[in-house]
């Protein structure tokens, strides 16, 4: 058959061929064979007859404003296919996952605590690859294989500006979404209640917290999913013990939507008003109601898959999370997303061929949604992969001993699936081989070939330009305080430029006695400001910041004085660095500070440990205050 005789051919195709052409990134998708001439000569072909001028087209170089990475969790190719074959049949296509033009292939494995490779890795091992670039354990949450938090994407995306979503269809604490927002040991850690799992790292252990907690401190402008069951927790150590975890997001100033009417009246997702939105107690219900494989199986009439009565509505469809999440991202800033589809992984633990293929043709409704973007900004780049393969296999005959599923596709074709890696009843375990990762739009050319899982994520930071030294993104920071306040007057004291951290802690020196923890509040776009009310005590004292995480330390002098002018609501600013270490000083982790009341600074490690002991010996009163941003402590007696 000649060239333009298969051009013809597809001009005259029909179903997915056109959602794909519609799409139309990908010269072989307007050659994707039909079921009625696959048997003719050069009727499957899926490649144009030369595809050079189109490839070359499509790689473009970086940067990109912004980044959507969407992570079927679980899709290995044989998901993919098994999805494309039902659905679509086996010459059709995919029209968002086999639509992206660059494509290549990754390795997965993990690593022992020892560093030797682990050849089937877990979520939270690759997730923690793509997010932080450094492969760790089984069951790591973006710490390394020593313990040691790694930076991720969205930390390092937020602090570089740009602004930062988090999708599943998971419980948001699962692994892969977990990566992005959270440091812990064992990814089990979900909540304050989850004692056990969480050991060294909960609050009240002197550790970082919880999934949730962390995922409320990480503050991206948009995280949404399933697992509001975690929130309902009550934090049992630090600034907001005592309250809800959702209580405390509201607290802290984040949109709490919990149903579909709550997300669709959301017009903004930004630092100042972030949002936490979720919408089912745990896990999201599958698309399709499961089929149940069996030994001898295959050998029974094929099904369809019949869809799932428990499936939310469309308006909390995966393509509509990431629709709204671009809506409420999108803007000059530029973003980074990532959306996971998260039970294509669950469902093929259970052997369950009808669950894991709807939940492909959900990931890949919010791809086409990416990718319909991107197409349209220009300068976006969407990268599609998975975390690791798994079970399902296509299989030619019914297994003997192992469980097994027939499918009846869109073909009327009979797919036998198979699962044989754990017997009935059991959960069917991951696989080890490399998986297709796929790209469109600037920087996506680093896809192609074989990479590692952890080129994921420096393709990524570099498309986007971001600066990894977050320490030193806070290191400019800047304090303002006024110069002197009346005693027993509110006074307002702010960090600014302090990018690279999320929270900023505060002592407030008195001239005379102990010093007083301020707690800490949250970095919004760089700023972090808290209210103090001054001492009745006269004298000079100072106020000091550091940020949480970058160690840098900020400090101004504040005399309290009879007559002082009532402080304007925006004091000026006090320059930065002042050397010796008296006054103001900006210093980062590392550099000494020095003071001159009752707390000796000695280094700057000091004082993040100081402030953990104190926040973790926090009264009851004290915190209550903290919670407002306010800093109204009674501490000796005197009213600060
Ligand atoms: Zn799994």
């Amino acid at each position: 058959m000649s060239s333009t005789t298969r051009r013809t051919r597809a001009a005259l195709a029909t179903g997915a061929m056109a959602l794909a052409a519609s799409v139309a990134l990908l010269p072989g998708a307007a050659f994707a064979a039909t079921p009625a001439d696959v048997a003719e000569n050069g009727g499957a072909a899926r490649s144009s007859d030369d595809s050079t001028q189109a490839l070359l087209d499509s790689v473009q170089a970086g940067p990109a404003k912004n980044v959507i990475l969407l992570i079927g969790d679980g899709m290995g190719d044989s998901e993919i296919t098994s999805a494309r074959n039902y659905q679509y049949g086996a010459g059709g296509e995919l029209p968002g996952i086999d639509a992206l033009p660059l494509t290549g292939q990754y390795t997965t494995y993990s690593l022992t605590k020892a560093g030797k490779p682990d050849y089937v890795p877990d979520s939270a091992a690759t997730g923690s690859a793509w997010a932080t670039g450094t492969k760790t354990y089984d069951n790591a949450v973006s710490v390394d294989i020593a313990g040691t938090p790694q930076d991720t994407l969205v930390e390092i995306a937020k602090a570089n500006g740009k602004k930062t979503g988090n999708v599943s269809t998971a419980e948001i604490q699962d692994a892969t979404p977990a990566v992005q927002a959270a440091h812990v040991a064992a990814r089990s850690c979900y909540g304050p209640d989850s004692v056990t799992q969480c050991g060294a790292d909960a609050l009240d252990q002197g550790g970082l917290g919880s999934i949730s907690e962390q995922i409320i401190g990480t503050r991206a402008d948009l995280t949404l999913g399933g697992g509001s069951a975690s929130f309902r927790q009550t934090a049992r150590a630090g600034q907001y013990q005592g309250e809800s975890l959702f209580d405390q997001a509201a607290d802290r100033g984040y949109q709490v939507v919990g149903d579909a009417a709550g997300l669709g009246a959301l017009t903004a997702a930004d630092q100042a008003s972030p949002v936490l939105g979720t919408f089912t107690d745990g896990n999201f219900p599958t698309r399709f109601a499961p089929s149940t494989a069996t030994v001898g199986g295959a050998d029974l009439a094929p099904q369809a898959c019949t869809p799932n009565p428990a499936r939310l509505s469309t308006d909390l469809s995966l393509r509509s999370l990431t629709e709204k999440s671009i809506d409420l991202l999108d803007g000059d800033q530029g973003f980074f997303l990532q959306v996971e589809g998260a039970s294509i992984d669950k469902r093929d633990h259970s052997a369950d061929a009808c669950g894991q293929i709807g939940e492909v043709l959900d990931l890949d409704e919010a791809v086409q949604a990416a990718l319909e973007f991107a197409k349209a900004d220009g300068n976006t780049m969407v990268i599609v992969t998975a975390d690791h393969a798994h079970t399902s296999q296509i299989v030619d005959s019914t297994p003997p001993a192992t469980l097994s599923t027939a499918l009846l596709t869109t073909e009327g074709s009979t797919m036998k699936i198979a699962y044989g890696t754990a017997a009935a009843g059991g959960s069917q375990q991951h696989t080890g081989t490399q998986l297709r990762v796929a790209g469109y739009g600037p920087g996506a050319a680093n896809v192609v070939g074989l990479i590692d899982q952890t080129d994921n994520f420096f393709t990524i930071v570099n498309a986007l330009e971001l600066d990894r030294d977050l320490d030193g993104l806070s290191r400019d920071g800047t304090i303002s305080a006024p110069a002197e306040v009346a005693p027993g007057t509110d006074f307002t004291v702010t960090a600014s430029g302090v990018e690279g951290d999320r929270q900023v802690s505060g002592v407030y020196t008195p001239a005379s006695g102990d010093p007083v923890d301020l707690g800490y509040v949250d970095v919004v776009d760089g700023v972090a400001t808290f209210t103090v009310t001054a001492p009745t005590a006269l004298g000079a004292g100072s106020v000091t910041l550091i940020g949480v995480q970058s160690g840098v330390e900020l400090r101004a002098d504040v005399l309290v004085a009879a007559g002082a002018p009532t402080p304007a609501p925006t004091a000026s600013p006090t320059p930065a660095a002042v050397p010796g270490g008296s006054g103001t000083g900006a210093g980062g982790a590392g550099t000494t500070a020095s003071g001159s009341g009752p707390l000796a600074f000695t280094g700057s490690d000091m004082v993040p440990a100081l402030l953990l002991a104190l926040m973790l010996a926090g009264t009851g009163a004290v915190l209550v205050a903290r919670r407002r941003r306010r800093s109204v402590l009674d501490h000796s007696g005197a009213q600060l």
